[in-house]
């Protein structure tokens, strides 16, 4: 395998007549953490459901682990270790902690390794494992996020997209949970792309980074150099 792990090529891809994202190209290398900046409606959403299989691109490839993966639906992608953390979590608020990780796992046969894997996000997010019979509708924004993460972390997945895990969460758990984030990369390889408004921290935790306006990639480079370009400052990072 290249050490090119995702890779975008020119994807175009819409709903009815509004053009998303028109003819983004990309690249995560295996191990990293790559970031795409964008304001609201830049349509960072749409690159990750174009990736994961929920929206179909007009136009483009996607390939994962050296695979055309365009047409194949989101199960699929799943199975093969790409999965998805929601906007808004979306976690299954009946049932417990414990069934929202189980349910993650669904794709694997290994009882040992999951096992194994939920007394690791147990290890990240002791709050988890204190709340583990509580139903998930009941957990504060931060709890679900984590969860949302954890329950992904179950599939076993070598990659994870991540949208806006900073979304209405103070900036205390929204830097807990990038620290997280992190040694989860460092620690298990996975391999994260990020989607983030919030670019002062994705800058930090990533190490490559996209800028994307109305649907295109205007700006790349590594998060130690755009961190320190003028009009990042600027218009992401409310600097002058
Ligand atoms: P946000 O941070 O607000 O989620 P985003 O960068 O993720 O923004 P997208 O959600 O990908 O942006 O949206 C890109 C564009 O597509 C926007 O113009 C948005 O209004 C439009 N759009 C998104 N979802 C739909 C939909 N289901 N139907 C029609 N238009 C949509």
């Amino acid at each position: 395998m290249s050490d090119e792990h995702l890779k975008l090529l020119n994807v175009e891809s819409a709903y009815g007549p509004i053009k998303a994202i028109r003819g983004v190209s990309l690249t995560v290398r295996q191990g990293e953490i790559s970031t795409v900046l964008g304001s609201n409606g830049a349509g960072k959403t749409t690159i990750l459901k174009t990736i994961s299989g929920i929206i179909d691109p007009n136009k483009g490839n996607v390939v994962f682990e050296s695979e055309d993966i365009t047409a194949y639906d989101p199960t699929d992608i799943v199975r093969r270790g790409l999965v998805q953390v929601p906007e808004g979590r979306e976690v299954f608020p009946l049932l417990s902690v414990h069934d929202n990780l189980v349910m993650g796992a669904y794709t694997r046969r290994d009882r040992d390794g999951v096992a194994r894997d939920m007394e690791a996000v147990y290890g990240y997010f002791p709050i988890l494992k204190e709340r583990a019979q509580q139903e998930a509708g009941l957990l504060s924004g931060g709890q679900q996020q984590m969860l949302a993460i954890s329950r992904a972390i179950m599939a076993k997945p070598s990659m994870i997209l991540l949208d806006e895990p900073s979304l209405g969460l103070s900036p205390k758990l929204t830097k807990e949970i990038f620290e997280i984030v992190v040694r989860i990369n460092r620690e298990r390889g996975t391999t994260i792309l990020l989607v983030e408004q919030n670019a002062n921290m994705a800058l930090n935790a990533a190490d490559y980074g996209y800028v994307l306006e109305n649907g295109r990639i205007v700006m790349e480079d590594t998060c130690e150099r755009l961190r320190n370009k003028d009009d990042i400052k600027e218009f992401y990072l409310g600097m002058q």
